[in-house]
């Protein structure tokens, strides 16, 4: 089944604010629900569909990518955008209000709670950035890399606990906080002992001196999405570094930087090339061959009498969109050039040419008038 497009199914705009984003998801959410709709197949896949819509567009980080690359964008999150409602269930009680009655069925619907409940203590592994350059034609038709990343993982000596003799930090007695101040003004700050743990290590392990995390060098494939632009970036959920305590990883987000072509000028999906035609070929006119993105190249007729600067539109010969099967145009700006260096005889022929042509037929002298 073709999936409908995630805007469509809230019925938002694109521009649509977060306010207005989750206002429809409510709506939808709440005429829909399993649990005023038993047995009602239809309302539960409504739901399900509006979840997954609302979970990526309520979320800026995966709402930019799938504007950018649609749902092969939502690929590269792991385990796609199914499946991954940590945002609806975060978002849960502020959307429903608590004790709402289907905050029950929602946590068992959506496997258990969202990320942010493992581990009271737990810490975010680091978001890493990666660059990568690809060719012009990379971007335009899309391509794999294998990319070599260096990023923390969970310690397989301890299994991340960071060594044996656990107990509760002294100094925080367990909360992983700490507040000072005075009886009118009270700050809490994250334990320094125990940095936030709420635990410190008697034993630390000796792979990963009691962090529980270790460096790793990766190697990974990935999916560089046909149409993908200069600035685009690819986030690849869950490749940063190991969350601590049950905390959330990290992501790996590619930067992409596409190296510019020699002849092909890219403007959003439309390309722009610059055709030079000789002076007798921009007169009688004439067939020519001009390359396209794709590599091939295809035959443009210019007709007879055209101007130097004159832009020809070839449609679907630009840049695939990321988005569906569409591709914008090429734009063609004809440059007619005059000989530099003419035979005698060349020359001769011109004079000829000269006075054949009429006053009319040449350019106006431009005179400045009283
Ligand atoms: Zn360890
Ligand atoms: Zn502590």
């Amino acid at each position: 089944m073709a999936k409908r497009d995630y805007y469509e199914v809230l019925g938002v705009s694109k521009t649509a604010t977060e306010e207005e984003i989750k206002k429809a998801y409510r709506k939808i959410a709440l005429q829909n629900h399993p649990d005023t709709h038993p047995n009602d197949k239809d309302a539960e896949e409504r739901f399900k569909e509006a979840s997954e819509a609302y979970e990526v567009l309520s979320d800026a980080k995966k709402r930019s990518a799938y504007d950018q690359f649609g749902f092969s964008g939502m690929n590269d999150f792991q385990g796609g955008a199914a499946g991954n409602y940590s945002n609806v269930y975060r978002d849960f009680s502020d959307i429903f209000g608590s004790g709402g009655g289907f905050s029950d069925f929602f946590s068992s619907f959506f496997g258990g709670g969202g990320r942010q409940q493992r581990g009271s203590y737990g810490e975010s592994g680091a978001s890493l950035r990666y660059d990568i350059t690809i060719d012009f034609s990379e971007a335009v038709s899309g391509c794999k890399k294998e990319i070599s990343f260096g990023h923390k993982i969970k310690c397989t000596s301890c299994g991340g606990t960071g060594g044996t003799g656990r107990k509760t930090c002294p100094t925080c007695h367990g909360s992983g906080r700490v507040t000072s101040g005075n009886c009118f003004f009270q700050m809490a700050s994250t334990c320094r002992t125990c940095g936030g743990s709420g635990y410190v290590i008697e034993n630390p392990c000796a792979s990963c001196h009691g962090t529980g995390t270790v460096t790793k060098t990766e190697k990974l494939m990935v999916n560089i999405p046909a149409g993908v632009d200069n600035g685009a970036r690819l986030t690849l959920r869950g490749k940063g570094d190991a969350g601590r305590n049950g905390g959330e990883d990290g992501d790996l987000i590619l930067f992409i930087t596409v190296r510019p072509d020699k002849y092909f000028v890219r403007e959003g999906s439309d390309v722009y090339i610059q055709i030079p035609v000789a002076i007798t070929q921009a007169a009688l006119g004439a067939s020519i061959l001009v390359p396209t993105v794709d590599g091939t190249s295809i035959k443009v007729d210019i007709p007879a009498g055209i101007q130097s600067g004159t832009m020809l539109r070839v449609k679907g010969k630009g840049i695939p969109s990321l988005r569906g099967s569409s591709r914008g145009d090429m734009y063609i700006r004809v440059m007619v050039e005059t000989p530099r260096r003419m035979s005698f005889k060349a020359k001769g022929l011109m004079k000829e040419l000269a006075a054949e042509l009429k006053a009319s037929d040449s350019p106006t002298p431009m005179e400045f008038q009283e």
